[in-house]
């Protein structure tokens, strides 16, 4: 009997694996990645400047061990050249390998709008920037999105004067409402550049478009996530923004599945490890036949900022409403009100993220 063969060892392709193991002891699974296939967990990567971790202390289990609990065959440094699903098979560096259903747990890649800057997506890259880091002391973030601030909170915590650069005019600009932003801007200790737009990157400093020159010695570049989907687009499976699955976590090709950061179900895309807890639950009980339909709950995405304690749980892109913001000495409650009057998401600085269960109770499903 050929495997059930998983693309991919990060928290989707183990979780999804997990799972399966948890509902059958028996049926054959195999686990191809690029990567080394240790275990670690990828959020840390933006906590663990200023505790000083190195990349292997972050490492929680390597691939053997994996492969021994999961009762799995892991297939590291393995990259999955080409899918042929009228075959069920894939091709690694040209082997043919059979499959029974195939798991799509691809990741994304980071988006790099400049040379000469770095990214921290996995763990090879955390090694590197950390490596680059050595001696120096100015770091410049690209992007103060979620992941940027987080790893800006981090480098300014571990002794780095940082400078994090945005188009926008306020940190976390499309997740949460100016008084929120204002308390991030004013929580963290580095230095802000908005409404900035770079004209070029050159030995680490940053040029503006309005002729300014800020002063770096290095660039991490935090500005956003593509998912990958180059494999199913050659094997001709439907993708928009992602690997297009339906309610089953099914592609469009038969017995092909996707979950986490490369997938996209009815439209949106979750980069984030709640719809991978969510959504490997469902998976595995469909590769094992059954026919189970995806739900998410509302999310909220605890930002790790120890600086702003900061919760976001934003409304659906268009929702129609506004936001309304309660501002104290101790932090900032800010939620999201549809036009009929119910709440759609909200943003909670300082204090107020003790509100976050209570809150989340009342939101509504982000897949009903
Ligand atoms: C710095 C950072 C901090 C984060 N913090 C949080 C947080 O606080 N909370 C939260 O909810 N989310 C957070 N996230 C997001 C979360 O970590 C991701 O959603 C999740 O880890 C994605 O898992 P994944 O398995 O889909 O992708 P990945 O972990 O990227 O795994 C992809 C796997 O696919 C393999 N692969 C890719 N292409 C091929 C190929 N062709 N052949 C073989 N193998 C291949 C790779 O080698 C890898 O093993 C953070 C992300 C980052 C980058």
């Amino acid at each position: 009997m050929e495997p059930i063969v998983i693309v991919g060892a990060g928290l989707a392709g183990y979780q999804c694996a997990k799972e399966v193991r948890r509902l059958d002891e028996t049926v054959p699974l195999l686990i191809v990645a690029s990567d080394s296939g240790n275990y670690y967990s990828k959020p840390m990567l933006s906590n663990a400047f200023a505790s000083q971790k190195t990349p292997d202390a972050l490492v929680l289990k390597g691939s053997v061990k994996m492969g021994e609990e999961l009762g799995a065959q892991i297939l590291p440094y393995a990259e999955v050249d080409a899918i042929f699903p009228e075959d069920r098979e894939i091709s690694v560096r040209g082997r043919r390998i059979g499959y029974s259903k195939l798991v799509l747990a691809l990741g994304a890649d980071p988006i790099m709008l400049h040379e000469g800057a770095f990214s921290i997506n996995d763990l090879a890259d955390y090694a590197k920037f950390r490596q680059a880091l050595d001696g120096k002391n100015k770091v410049a973030i690209l992007g103060a999105g979620l992941v940027g601030c987080e790893f800006a909170d981090d480098l300014s915590r571990a002794g780095f004067v940082v400078d994090v650069f945005d188009i926008a005019d306020r940190p976390l600009g499309r997740l949460v409402p100016p008084e929120c932003g204002h308390w991030i801007e004013r929580s963290l200790k580095v230095n802000w550049h908005f409404n900035a737009k770079i004209s070029k990157i050159e030995k680490g400093n940053i040029h503006l478009e309005d002729g300014s020159v800020i002063e770096a010695e290095i660039v991490l570049s935090a500005v956003g996530l593509k998912p990958r989907t180059k494999l199913a687009i050659d094997a001709g499976i439907e993708v928009g923004r992602g690997i297009r699955v339906d309610r089953h976590l099914e592609t469009s090709a038969k017995e092909v599945y996707a979950i986490g950061d490369c997938m996209e179900v009815e439209g949106t895309v979750l980069p984030f490890v709640m719809p991978i807890m969510h959504a490997s639950k469902i998976l595995a009980a469909n590769l094992l036949g059954k026919r189970e339909k995806l739900v998410y709950p509302a999310m909220p995405v605890v930002v790790k900022t120890p600086s702003c304690p900061l919760v976001v749980s934003p409304p659906k892109p268009g929702a129609k409403g506004q936001w309304q913001s309660e501002s104290g000495q101790d932090g900032v409650k800010s939620v999201f009100v549809g036009d009929d009057g119910k709440m759609l998401g909200f943003a909670l600085c300082g204090k107020a993220v003790s509100e976050k269960n209570a809150l989340a109770k009342e939101l509504p499903g982000i897949l009903s």
